[in-house]
């Protein structure tokens, strides 16, 4: 999708505050002892209190409002009220939020989208870098996601970092365009394929790097959502989305305290 009208890109960025606005309300508010049920039932209740759609609830039948993947869960997890959060855990939180209009009778929806893994209590320090390392690949790849770059400098700035802390890259998932109905193409890779595929102006992307403590290979639990690593090490996910510009990259999704490095 490409967007260049002002009410477009008004929408889109409204889109793109409240989800970081509910990511943060959702990240702080996960602690021990609580249920990621919980957690979903915050976000699905703020997200409908600002007056508009939790983007994933349905989604291709997905039942909740967040994917919340924890520990050996890469993304795609299921908010559960069996699953308790406890101390070391580490919880990835992915969350859209959609802006509704209706052009010529149907609707059209304007979609953020971003993530981020949030440890629980206190957590080893090795868990701990990975999520910082992985946080800083997200925002190395924003970096690169100037006008006119192509995708292989955006997979490349991530996989530069993945590498250099040793983690398995996460290969089967990826970044994407965001358009009316969420996910389109571009696919955006987290390392160097040699694609030559360039960024347009007024283009909107998510860009999502996932590392594992392990080796790089998920596969998808019978649940049909779930995708954990193969080796049961964990895992962590950070994503925003982004307007391309002639320039640098904007943010659509940055939340309200996050202080970009
Ligand atoms: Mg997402
Ligand atoms: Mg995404």
């Amino acid at each position: 999708m490409i967007l260049t009208k002002d009410q477009d890109l008004d929408n889109i960025r409204l889109a793109g505050r409240l989800t970081g606005e509910v990511l943060e309300i959702i990240s702080r508010a996960a602690a021990p002892g609580m249920t990621t049920w919980e957690l979903d039932e915050l976000a699905e209740k703020t997200i409908r209190g600002f007056g508009h759609i939790p983007t994933f609830k349905g989604y291709r039948k997905f039942p909740g409002t967040v994917c919340i993947s924890v520990n050996e869960e890469v993304v795609h997890g299921i908010p559960s009220k069996k699953k308790v959060l406890k101390d070391g855990d580490v919880v990835s939180l992915d969350i859209g939020v959609s802006v509704r209009t209706v052009v010529d009778g149907k609707n059209f929806d304007f979609i953020g989208d971003s993530a981020m893994t949030v440890p629980i209590g206190k957590v080893t320090e090795r868990v701990q870098k990975m999520l910082d390392d992985t946080q800083a690949s997200l925002y190395a790849g924003i970096k690169a996601a100037r006008g006119h770059a192509t995708l292989d400098e955006i997979g490349g700035a991530v996989e530069d970092i993945g590498k250099a802390g040793q983690y398995g890259i996460v290969r089967d998932y990826g970044g994407h365009g965001i358009g009316p109905d969420y996910h389109e193409d571009p696919f955006i890779f987290n390392y160097r394929t040699g694609s030559k595929t360039k960024l347009k102006p007024g283009m909107v992307i998510a860009i999502e790097p996932m590392f594992n403590l392990g080796g790089h290979k998920v596969r998808t639990k019978s649940d049909g959502w779930t995708v954990v690593t193969q080796d049961y090490k964990p895992s962590a996910h950070f994503e925003h989305s982004l307007l391309i510009t002639e320039g640098e990259p904007e943010i659509l999704t940055k939340r309200p305290s996050e202080v970009i490095l």
